[in-house]
């Protein structure tokens, strides 16, 4: 079976090979979608995990021995572009560069695959055109 779950790594956690420990420990394959992993800084990975469901499970149990937190919830990122000013001010505060002004048109660019949902970028916004879904 196959489950999406968000990898949140404490610093001490970020260098782990997990997803070789996955693999050789509980024989589940770890598919990366999305990763945001900096050496010294709290990392995340967004991972469809596929194997055997008890293996899974004892794999989930494994990482959070690990301190590493296990989010079932998969959120995404959403822009209303009808509210959205293209004031810029939330790409000030995006650590991925998911969020850019196009130089040409000065138009917001959002790159949903760099996103890490931080929801960093949340807050700043002066009109609220951004917000999480599931
Ligand atoms: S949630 Fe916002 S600030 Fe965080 S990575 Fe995604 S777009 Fe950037
Ligand atoms: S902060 Fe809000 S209004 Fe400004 S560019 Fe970002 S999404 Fe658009």
């Amino acid at each position: 079976m196959k489950k999406r779950v968000t990898l949140t790594f404490p610093k001490r956690s970020v260098q782990m090979p997990v997803t070789y420990r996955l693999a050789k420990d509980f024989n589940v394959a770890a598919n990366i979608i999305r990763a945001q992993v900096a050496p010294n800084q709290v990392g995340k990975l967004v991972v469809e995990l596929s194997g055997d469901i008890d293996q899974l499970d004892a794999a989930i149990d494994w990482m959070r021995s690990q301190d590493i937190h296990v989010s079932f919830a998969s959120r995404e990122i959403t822009i209303d572009e009808d509210i959205c000013v293209d004031c810029g001010l939330c790409t000030g505060v995006c650590p991925t560069e998911a969020l850019t002004l196009d130089p040409e048109t000065f138009r917001l660019s959002f790159t949903r695959s760099r996103c890490i949902v931080c929801e960093q970028c949340i807050p700043i916004c002066p009109v609220q055109a951004i917000s999480t879904t599931f």
